[in-house]
């Protein structure tokens, strides 16, 4: 099972963008602006984004995918669908389209059939999604702690078994959650800040490799390979330092962009 980083930056920089990754051949797991780097071929296959929350970094290509593909979508008479937390879903509707910041493509071309579809998911509750050469994927959404309503997905195509945090500070919540998941071929997760920024990550949820380290510390077995995302780009080389420090030298660890 393929999973691609489009972007795995935390802010804004002009090597990649910003958090978004590619499930060939038919879904997104967020849409932050790393999207902009798929061919208009693989976008035009798009069926389904799984959003982890709705902050922007996680959602700043959805509008504009959706107002890019939509010609395409009404022609093949498919919607998107866009599978969040009720939360997620709420705040999209509430802030970006509603009429004002963006149109509500969830109305458009018209009510009865849209070009853009909201799939309120539950904790826990597995899914099914197409993969490539007709493997079902199976998605689970679980709870990590981020301040808002935010969960990442687990996804198994029956031989490998991956997880993406989604942004999340150092919280029980995430360790007994990825400890519920078991073994992992893969875990995406964030570290945002260096270590001298601990108070601010604390307040913003986030991770720094002290606060990686600890949580990884919690967990009954480590995953096979660590994709480390959400590095803020001006603390970039004194994170990857301080992560060669903290982390277990034992781990395989990687930052995918
Ligand atoms: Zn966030
Ligand atoms: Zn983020």
């Amino acid at each position: 099972m393929q999973l691609l980083t489009l972007g795995a930056s935390g802010g804004l920089e002009s090597q990649q963008g910003t958090i978004a990754f590619y499930l060939p051949s038919h879904t997104l797991i967020d849409a932050g602006t790393g999207v902009s780097r798929l061919s208009d071929t693989a976008l035009s296959s798009l069926s389904n984004v799984l959003l982890t929350h709705a902050h922007l970094d996680h959602i700043a290509s959805l509008p504009l995918l959706i107002d890019t593909q939509f010609e395409t979508l009404v022609e093949q008479e498919r919607a998107l669908s866009v599978y969040a937390l009720p939360e997620v879903l709420e705040t999209l509707k509430t802030h970006i389209f509603n009429g004002q910041i963006w149109p509500d493509f969830t109305r458009l071309p018209s009510a009865k059939a849209p070009v853009l579809r909201f799939v309120p998911i539950t904790l826990w509750q597995p899914f099914t999604l197409p993969g490539d050469a007709h493997v079902a994927l199976q998605v689970t959404p679980f709870p990590v702690s981020h301040g808002v309503p935010t969960c990442g997905y687990c996804i198994s195509d029956g031989t490998t078994q991956m997880a993406i945090s989604g942004d999340t500070g150092l919280s029980d919540t995430t360790i007994a959650s990825l400890n519920r998941l078991g073994a992992l071929d893969r875990l995406v997760i964030e570290c945002a800040f260096s270590n001298h920024l601990d108070a601010l990550a604390d307040i913003a949820h986030h991770l720094t490799p002290q606060r990686l380290a600890t949580l990884l510390d919690g967990l009954h077995t480590l995953p096979e390979t660590l994709s480390i995302t959400h590095l803020k780009p001006k603390q970039r080389d004194t994170i990857i330092m301080e992560l060669r420090q903290e982390l277990p030298s034992t781990l395989h660890w990687e930052l995918p962009l």
